[in-house]
């Protein structure tokens, strides 16, 4: 099957002709051919985007929302084929991969209801009979560049809110999971939105995302991925003046105090550090753990880490899928050798499987490092991968800083029965996102969403926080007293 390029709401081969081919990281089989689009075809979705925004804007805002329900039932409608698809396509387990498309049915829904609600200011003027309230303004055409380990939730964060406020897009997804940004745009057309509204590029970071982060008519970006890329993207848009939403890396923590519910706290370790194979930015790849249960949670993860079932995500007996690639396993290979390096120690994991049914697959063990202080790289750096690096506190004060002492900020959990504890991490913990007696993983949609220091710039997706990033607001004065008033000068 080959994937097409949406430009104008029309499906369009790539202007030089030119594709590649997805492999299923299970298996390494071909799946399906993507265009190898050049900055020619980006510009031509830029226009139409440009283009179709004069009449996009005015479209009233519950009449956009109804456009934006539709697309919420048929994702509904086919949640668990494209949940098939995006397993075959990243390597997820099928149950990750239908709470990755819910994730993009509960946006739809929401930024629907927006529609309608898109809330501003109704506020007294200090002048008498003179009026005073906020709208939010569209802005223009979003540039939407995603990663490939949530294929459709992160799509959706950004293009439901930028739609619904009247943006059209441009959107260029991760070159590792086409199908399901295929897919979306399929349903946002047969939804009903109205050609040039949304478009749809693939190609390269280096070329296509290149080329979108600096046209002239893009003034707002919103950007998921690495911090590498990242601090590229702020650059060249910070030039520029344009609005840019930066949602970054992670090196996120667990920290286990020693009255937890230990079951509990197992549970939400294994799942936070080793579900979607430790590719998630909330990963848990920390583990803070207070000494008096230290050598107890160890003991307790070794034993159900190895327990572990590797294999393709289609499979219902899989607890942990593939990498995304080859790339992937080696950037992992390479944090082990530098954990052993640096003084830490293997308990489990830290190779490949020697499993020859898994061989053509990029599989890596599920691994646990004990022994591991914060000065570490493996306890500093984002690994995107199976390893989990258990670290030794005294109090939580000590487990506070540790968990603060990383350069990223995006989630963080504590496992405690203490309320003055769990309080106090709450204060404490400069994260975005905090879980009590939860592991780091599992944001809903009505909430905001994004990291503090080096996982991001500021901004925050979904919830209404999306809303303010892809909507200007407009401060509306009516005067009816039909004199001058000077605001601040007369009484
Ligand atoms: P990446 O930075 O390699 O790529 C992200 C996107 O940027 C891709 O679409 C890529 O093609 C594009 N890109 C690459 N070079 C570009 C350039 N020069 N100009 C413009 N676009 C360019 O990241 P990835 O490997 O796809 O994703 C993994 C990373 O994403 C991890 O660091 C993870 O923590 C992070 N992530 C963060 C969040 C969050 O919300 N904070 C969520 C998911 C993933």
């Amino acid at each position: 099957m080959r994937l097409l390029n949406f430009i104008d709401g029309q499906w369009s081969e790539p202007v030089k002709g030119q594709y590649r081919n997805i492999y299923d990281p299970a298996t390494g089989e071909p799946l399906w051919e993507v265009p190898r689009s050049t900055p020619e075809d980006l510009n031509q979705a830029v226009e139409a985007a440009r283009a179709a925004f004069s009449s996009w804007r005015l479209v009233p805002g519950p009449k956009r929302g109804e456009i934006l329900f539709r697309v919420g039932q048929l994702l509904l409608e086919r949640k668990a084929e494209l949940a098939a698809k995006m397993t075959q396509e990243m390597g997820k387990v099928l149950l990750e991969a239908e709470g990755d498309v819910q994730e993009g049915i509960d946006m739809a829904f929401y930024m629907a209801g927006e529609g309608r609600r898109s809330f501003g200011q109704t506020t007294p003027s200090e002048l008498p009979n003179k009026f005073a309230m906020t709208v939010r303004d569209p802005i223009g055409v979003a540039g939407i560049i995603t990663p490939w380990n949530f294929p459709m939730a992160i799509p959706t964060w950004k293009i439901f809110p930028a739609l619904v406020m009247g943006n059209t897009v441009v959107f260029k997804p991760a070159s590792e999971t086409p199908r399901l940004a295929y897919e979306l745009v399929r349903i946002l057309e047969q939804a009903g939105m109205p050609a040039g509204t949304v478009n749809l590029v693939f190609g390269s970071g280096t070329e296509i995302g290149e080329a979108l982060i600096h046209h002239p008519d893009v003034p707002l970006i919103s950007f998921t991925g690495s911090n590498e890329t990242g601090r590229h993207v702020a650059e060249v848009t910070g030039r520029e003046l344009k609005r840019v939403s930066l949602e970054l890396g992670g090196k996120n923590a667990i920290i286990v105090m020693d009255d937890a519910d230990l079951d509990l706290a197992v549970d939400g370790i294994i799942w936070s550090a080793f579900g979607t194979t430790g590719q998630r930015c909330t990963a848990c790849s920390r583990l803070i753990v207070q000494e008096g249960i230290y050598d107890v949670v160890r003991d307790r993860l070794k034993e159900r880490i190895e327990k572990l079932t590797l294999g393709s995500g289609l499979n219902e007996k899989t607890d942990v899928g593939p990498l995304i690639n080859k790339q992937a396993v080696e950037k992992v290979k390479k944090y082990i050798q530098i954990g052993k390096e640096e003084g830490a120690y293997l308990e489990t994991g830290g190779d490949v499987p020697h499993d020859p049914g898994l061989a053509s697959g990029h599989f890596f063990l599920p691994t646990l490092f004990t022994n591991v202080s914060m000065k570490m790289r493996i306890a500093q750096e984002e690994i995107f991968g199976p390893v989990l690096s258990m670290i030794k506190v005294k109090s939580l004060p000590e487990a506070i800083e540790a968990n603060n002492q990383v350069t990223y900020g995006l989630s963080s959990s504590i496992f405690t029965r203490n309320v003055n504890a769990a309080f106090e991490a709450i204060r404490d913990l400069a994260t975005g996102l905090i879980y009590i007696n939860a592991g780091t993983i599992g944001a809903e949609i009505h909430l905001p969403f994004g990291g503090t220091r080096g996982t991001g710039n500021g901004h925050r997706e979904s919830g209404t926080a999306a809303l303010d990033f892809f909507s200007e607001w407009k401060a509306v004065y009516v005067d009816y007293s039909g004199r001058l008033q000077r605001a601040q000068i007369d009484d």
